[in-house]
């Protein structure tokens, strides 16, 4: 079984899909987290975002890996570890630019979809019901508002122990999205078939057994 959950930035994807995957006893892709790696190389690298070109010759040559661990990922690209780097704020005001470029999507979303041909798994992400794994069983698409995005950001960047205003999460969170929803190459939408899951006033584990209802319900009706 494959269940996507896709969404907005900060709308509690990766906590959600982390706790989903584990009640279920499913593997988790953090697809993010792969576009994140690329950005973290391409900064260490110089190559530009810009750069189509360069960038999708340093995701060739430099492969992500995504191993489970108790709070995710472990999460190397060309055997060096970024599973701290990626989430610096320096990668995130550069990724959604990095993974516009049609040849970076097209190394990542066939590793992606290599790492989904077998097994059951929780997949997030911007495009993974609507074009990584058209085929899943289960369709996500999680979101929250404003304020409550910006919120958990920043909550979930201090707990990294990195601070930011508020304000300023929120215009970022709101960039990405603009530009995540704006590209041409797989922009992010809500799925067809998707459940539409607005959680800015609900519990983890509320949203967990929404989604697990979900689950049940496509189980029993065989598909
Ligand atoms: O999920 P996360 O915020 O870590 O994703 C970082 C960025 O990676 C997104 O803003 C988006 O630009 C890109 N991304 C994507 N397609 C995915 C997952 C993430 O383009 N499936």
């Amino acid at each position: 079984m494959i269940i996507s959950i896709d969404g907005p930035a900060g709308a509690g994807k990766s906590t959600v899909a982390r706790a989903l995957a584990r009640s279920l006893g499913m593997g988790y892709l953090d697809t993010g987290a792969m576009y994140r790696a690329l950005a973290e190389a391409a900064l260490v690298e110089g190559v530009d975002p810009s750069d189509a070109a360069g960038l999708a010759t340093l995701a060739r040559e430099r492969p992500v890996t995504l191993t489970p661990t108790p709070q995710g990922s472990e999460v190397t690209i060309g055997g060096v570890d970024v599973t701290e780097a990626i989430r610096r704020p320096r990668v995130s005001r550069v990724v959604s630019e990095v993974s516009s470029h049609r040849g970076v999507r097209d190394v990542m979303i066939e590793a992606q979809r290599r790492a989904l041909a077998e097994g059951d798994w929780v997949a997030e992400g911007r495009d993974v019901g609507s074009n990584v794994a058209p085929h899943a069983d289960v369709k996500v698409f999680l979101t929250a508002s404003d304020g409550e995005r910006a919120r958990r950001r920043r909550a979930d960047l201090a707990s990294r122990g990195i601070r930011q205003d508020e304000g300023d999460v929120l215009s970022e969170l709101r960039r990405r999205d603009a530009l995540d929803r704006g590209r041409d190459a797989d922009p992010l939408l809500i799925p067809d078939e998707a459940v539409v899951i607005d959680s800015s006033e609900m519990a983890l584990d509320e949203v967990i057994a929404c989604i697990a209802d979900v689950v049940r319900s496509v189980e029993s009706a065989g598909g």
